[in-house]
C-alpha cells in the first residue's frame, strides 16, 4: 500500500468552491477583476432557477420564455483573499467594453456594482476604475466557464463566440465552434 500526501487537494478549476456573486435588492458587489475577459450567455429564469439557454433543445424557449444575456467575471477580494464569480447584466457589459477599450485589459480593475433604487429588478450600474495592485500580485484567472458549468450541473459541451452574443435574442450562435467535447482542452 502506498499513501500519497500532498499539501493541498488536487483539483482543477471548477472543482473548488467559488461563490456566485450577484447584486442583491439594494446591495453592492465589489472586488478586483482577475479575469482577462467577460464571458456570458443567455439565461432563463426557469423552474425556480437560472438556467442557461440550450438553444436547439431548450425547453424554456419551446414554452416561449425569452433568454436574457448575463456576463461573468472572476472577482478577487484582497480583504478576504477569496475569489467569486460575479454576474453582470447586459447593460454593464457596455461599461466593461468601454473600460477595456481605454485600458486594453480589464484584469486588475476595481469593479463596483450597485443597484439603482430599491426595486429588486432596478438597473445595475457598473463602475470600473484602475486598481493599484500589480498584475503579478493578483491571483491567476480561474476558468469561469468551467466553474459555471459545474454550478449549473452541465457537461462541458459549449460554444464560445469571439464576442459576447449581441445578435438577435442575445444568443451565442457559434454552433460550429464547440471548443471542448469532454473538458480536455488543457
Ligand atoms: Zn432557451
Amino acid at each position: 500500500m502506498s499513501i500519497t500526501w500532498t499539501d493541498r487537494p488536487s483539483r482543477e478549476d471548477g472543482q473548488g468552491n467559488y461563490r456566485l456573486l450577484r447584486v442583491g435588492r439594494s446591495g453592492t458587489v465589489r472586488g478586483i477583476i482577475i479575469s482577462h475577459n467577460l464571458v456570458g450567455t443567455g439565461l432563463h429564469y426557469w423552474k425556480g432557477k437560472s438556467t442557461p439557454c440550450n438553444q436547439s433543445t431548450c425547453e424554456a424557449c419551446k414554452e416561449g420564455h425569452t433568454a436574457r444575456w448575463y456576463g461573468y467575471i472572476a472577482l478577487w477580494s484582497a480583504k478576504t483573499d477569496s475569489i467569486g464569480i460575479c454576474e453582470i447584466t447586459d447593460g454593464c457589459a457596455d461599461d466593461v467594453d468601454r473600460y477595456r477599450a481605454r485600458h486594453s485589459t480589464i484584469r486588475g480593475a476595481e469593479l463596483l456594482l450597485t443597484r439603482q433604487g430599491q426595486r429588486p429588478n432596478g438597473r445595475i450600474l457598473a463602475n470600473l476604475t484602475p486598481g493599484s495592485i500589480a498584475d503579478e500580485r493578483l491571483p491567476s484567472a480561474p476558468d469561469v466557464i468551467k466553474i459555471l458549468m459545474k454550478i449549473w450541473g452541465m457537461n462541458e459541451n459549449h460554444a464560445v463566440a469571439s464576442r459576447p452574443g449581441r445578435e438577435k435574442n442575445n444568443r451565442m450562435t457559434a454552433t460550429d465552434q464547440v471548443q471542448s467535447g469532454n473538458g480536455s482542452t488543457k
